[in-house]
C-alpha cells in the first residue's frame, strides 16, 4: 500500500501470524528502497505465502523487488526474518541487523546471512544513503532490537516495540521490561506522522497523524 511516493507499508491480513512490512523507496543510490523486515516465506501453522503476497503487493505499487538495496530487519524473530534470505539469493539485496540480537537469531536457529551489523545513529552504508536515516537502539522486546527513524519523512519504522494500543512482548529470551519502558519513552520523543508497527493486532498497525501517534504512546505508557 502506497502511503506517498517514499513509504508504502504492507500490512499482513493473514489469518496466522506474520508480521508487517515497510519499504522506504528511493534511499539508496540509484533510486533502490529499504526494506524492513520481510517476515515469513511461509507461515509455520497454516502456511500462508507470506512472501509471495508481499512481492505481489510491492509489484502492483509499481515497484522493482530487484530494487530492493537493502533489507533491514528490526530483530532477530523469525517471523520478521525468514524472508531476507530469498531476497538476499534472488536479487543480491543485503541484510543488517544489530549484533545485539545475534544470540538471539542462533536460538531461533536462524541461518540467514546478515552482511552488515547496524550501529545505533546515521544508517552508514558503502553506498551512499541519499536521505539520511537513523537506527535507534530499542531493546527490552529483543536485546538488539532497533527501530528505523526516517526524519525527513516524520516517518518511524517501530518493529516489534510498540502496536496500535500496545506493546511488544518481553518475556521471550533476551526480553527485559525495564528496557522496554526506556526503549518506548525514547520513541515517544520523535517527531513523527507515521508510525509503523511491526504487527497487524486488531488494526493494521500503521497509525498516521501527530495527534493520533502521540495518544498511542500516551496509552501505552500508561500500563508501566
Ligand atoms: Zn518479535
Amino acid at each position: 500500500m502506497k502511503l506517498n511516493q517514499s513509504l508504502y507499508a504492507y500490512v499482513w491480513n493473514g489469518n496466522d501470524n506474520n508480521c508487517n512490512s515497510y519499504l522506504f523507496a528511493g534511499v539508496l543510490a540509484g533510486n533502490k528502497h529499504i526494506l524492513i523486515d520481510p517476515g515469513h516465506i511461509v507461515t509455520p501453522y497454516l502456511h500462508e505465502d507470506g512472501y509471495g503476497r508481499l512481492v505481489e503487493e510491492i509489484e502492483s505499487d509499481g515497484l522493482k523487488v530487484t530494487d530492493i538495496g537493502l533489507v533491514i530487519l528490526t530483530h532477530a524473530h523469525p517471523d520478521h526474518v525468514e524472508a531476507s534470505e530469498k531476497l538476499r539469493s534472488l536479487y543480491g539485496a543485503p541484510v543488517a541487523m544489530h549484533k545485539d540480537d545475534l544470540g538471539v537469531y542462533k536460538m531461533y536457529g536462524g541461518k540467514n546471512t546478515i552482511d552488515i551489523q547496524l550501529e545505533e545513529g546515521v544508517l552508514n552504508l558503502a553506498a551512499p544513503v541519499l536521505s539520511p536515516l537513523e537506527i535507534i537502539k530499542v531493546p527490552g522486546h529483543s536485546p538488539g532490537h532497533v527501530a528505523v527513524y526516517w526524519p525527513s519523512q516524520k516517518a518511524l519504522a517501530a518493529g516489534d516495540v510498540v502496536f496500535y494500543r500496545s506493546m511488544g512482548r518481553v518475556d521471550l529470551p533476551g526480553g527485559d521490561e525495564k528496557a522496554m519502558k526506556v526503549s518506548i519513552d525514547k520513541l515517544a520523543e520523535l517527531d513523527l506522522q507515521y508510525l509503523f508497527c511491526g504487527h497487524a493486532y486488531m488494526h493494521p498497525g500503521v497509525i498516521q497523524g501527530k495527534e493520533a501517534i502521540k495518544k498511542n504512546f500516551d496509552l501505552i505508557k500508561e500500563y508501566f
